[in-house]
């Protein structure tokens, strides 16, 4: 579990990068993420909405999404923060996506009045889609094993 000083860092950075959102046609429903690596690192995504709406990125993803693109695969936590009532969770794809990289993700929900929530991502999707063991790494240890 995160301790209180990383949670309130993480929570910070989300709500920073709530700033950015890219909201018009939600009426803006801003949303600011950010992700805790084992290493330390905190990279942060805001939601950015698209026109053609089945375009649209969550700030979740976003946020995920840099940290790989930045060499980061040990997720530790994921900090969500909206304005709303009640807390914001990551939609099922934002959860679908952080499975890829867990399990033991830690989940963090915030407003912007100091209310917040912790759970685990296996909380969220209990029985999330796993490709059975087909990825390129897994191939490779099976064929390890199996020499
Ligand atoms: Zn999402």
């Amino acid at each position: 579990m995160l301790n209180l000083i990383e949670r309130k860092k993480l929570i910070d950075a989300a709500i920073k990068a709530r700033k950015y959102a890219y909201a018009p046609y939600s009426d803006n429903f801003a949303v600011g993420a950010a992700v805790l690596t084992g290493d330390g690192t905190i990279t942060g995504g805001c939601n950015v909405e698209n026109g053609s709406f089945g375009a649209t990125m969550c700030a979740e993803r976003v946020a995920i999404f840099t940290a790989i693109s930045n060499g980061h695969r040990d997720i530790r936590a994921v900090a969500v923060v909206a304005d709303s009532t009640p807390l914001t969770p990551p939609c099922g794809m934002c959860l679908q996506v952080a499975t890829e990289f867990g399990p033991g993700i830690e989940i963090i929900m915030a407003d912007l009045h100091g209310h917040e929530e912790t759970t685990m991502l296996e909380n969220l999707l209990p029985r999330s889609f796993k490709f059975d063991g087909q990825r390129s790494e897994d191939r490779q240890a099976r064929k390890t094993t199996n020499t």
